[in-house]
């Protein structure tokens, strides 16, 4: 284990946020994702704020990314503003 001073360690885990295609874009949500992934046409609230319904398949992920929810998953991912583009 690193030593590192404590309330300085980084807690590992994982992203709170899931990506979900649907409705045409790649969407990120904050939602309890199931295990195994959203199944069709599960409704989802994404991290721009839309009420939205998951689409599965290869075409889907294919989907361009959500340029709102790209934003907000960098930034619960800890990514400084300065690097979002
Ligand atoms: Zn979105």
């Amino acid at each position: 284990m690193p030593n590192v001073p404590p309330g300085r360690e980084k807690k590992y885990r994982p992203h709170p946020f899931s990506w979900v295609p649907a409705e045409g874009q790649r969407h990120a949500s904050d939602d309890q994702r199931p295990a195994g992934g959203w199944p069709d046409d599960t409704e989802v609230t994404t991290l721009c704020s839309q009420q939205v319904r998951a689409s599965t398949g290869d075409l889907a992920w294919l989907w361009p990314t959500c340029a709102a929810c790209n934003t907000e998953a960098r930034k619960l991912a800890g990514f400084p503003a300065a690097d979002l583009r």
